[in-house]
């Protein structure tokens, strides 16, 4: 993993086995097998699995967004 799957950018860290660190978008992003997961963490450290292209709406992972 050289560069970020979010930004393209190559301003990463490793923190973890296969777990990397985007200083740039911080975004956090786990190579699973041949998929990268990506992350946003949130405020209070948890991390959330970011969906960029949501395929449909669901009511039940709805939040209220700002
Ligand atoms: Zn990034």
């Amino acid at each position: 993993m050289e560069r970020c799957p979010h930004c393209n950018c190559k301003d990463i860290g490793k923190i973890g086995n296969n777990q990397f660190y985007c200083w740039n978008c911080f975004m956090e992003f786990a190579l699973v097998g041949d998929e990268v997961k990506i992350y946003h963490v949130d405020e209070d450290g948890s991390l959330v699995a970011f969906a960029p292209e949501p395929l449909e709406a669901d009511a039940t992972s709805a939040a209220a967004v700002g």
